[in-house]
Parts: structure tokens; sequence; C-alpha cells
């Protein structure tokens, strides 16, 4: 039998080839995976810009697709993988879902809503059982994937500034 870290490293690593899907089509690396039984049930990736939709994060694709699988909204006995710390509006659906465990990669102190900044899954009156959060799973891996996604994006964009600029100056050039 697997310890219980390696099952949630497992997990949490599907949860970053999701990710992964997101920052090939230039989306924010978010990946999400649930499992019930030792089984993922559902995944979802982050698609706010392919769907041109601010809610569609990769925990919201997947709790839906986790409810279409379970037949039901309550999600007892799922474990939410999540690369990153759930947002507010992420928590909030969880906290309608109930699922058992939210395991996360990168902690976010800034806007993180499982202890990070807030914490709405935790002994909050309207999630009648207790949903247990566990932080930092492959934290350092799931981080890099995250910032090498925005150094690729600020590169880019570097480039095509250099890129508008070279225009110019040529333009200037056969001007005179
Ligand atoms: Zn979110």
């Amino acid at each position: 039998m697997p310890s219980p870290q390696a099952v949630d490293e497992h997990f949490m690593m599907l949860a970053m080839r999701e990710a992964e899907k997101a920052r090939a089509a230039g989306e924010v690396p978010c990946g999400c995976v649930i499992v019930k039984d030792n089984r993922v049930i559902a995944r979802g990736w982050n698609q706010v810009e392919a769907l041109k939709d601010a809610t569609a994060h990769a925990e919201m694709l997947a709790l839906t697709a986790a409810e279409a699988a379970v037949g039901d909204w309550r999600l007892e006995g799922c474990t939410v993988y999540v690369t990153k710390e759930p947002c507010p509006m992420c928590a909030g659906a969880m906290v309608h879902c109930r699922p058992d465990r939210v395991v996360f990669g990168i902690r976010d102190p800034k806007g993180g809503a499982c202890g990070g900044w807030i914490h709405l899954l935790d002994s909050n009156p309207p999630l009648n059982h207790k949903c247990e959060c566990v932080g930092g799973v492959l934290g350092d891996a799931c981080l890099e994937q995250f910032q090498s996604f925005f150094r690729a994006a600020r590169a880019a964009a570097k480039l095509r500034k250099q890129q508008l600029r070279e225009q110019e100056t040529s333009k200037d050039d056969t001007a005179d």
C-alpha cells in the first residue's frame, strides 16, 4: 500500500497534467482532478480565455463534471486535487458540493480561500461536514509550472515589442 502522501502526490501529478493542457492552450496553467475510491472521476483545466468565462476555473469545471459522474451534487467521499489554492469562488462552490478533502499545490496568501487569505472550508456553517484541506503538495513543482508560464508570456511580450520597434525603425529608414 502506498503512503497517503504518495497517493496525494500521485493525484497531484495528474492535476499538473491537466494544468499542462491549459498552458498548451495559452491559459494560466491551473489543473484539477477529483478522486473517489482512488479513481479519477473528473478532470478540469483553466479555460477562462477559451470559453470567455471568468468562472471557468479548473475546479469549477471539474466539480460540475464530478457531479455528473456521481449523479449527485453531493461529492461526499471525494477529494479535489488542484495545483493552486482555490479562490473564494471555487472554495465557495466546494462549500456547496461538500467534498471530503481539498488538496492543493501552490499556497496563495494573497487570494487563496483555503487558509491563505481566508478560510472558507474550515468550520463554515453551510458545510455540514468537515472538509479537510491540505496545501503544499508538490507545491514547488506546481509553482515552477505556474511561474514558467508567466516567464514565457513576459518574454513573448518583450519580443513583440522589440519586433514592433524594429518595424518602426525600418519604416523610418525607407522614408529617408
Ligand atoms: Zn477559482
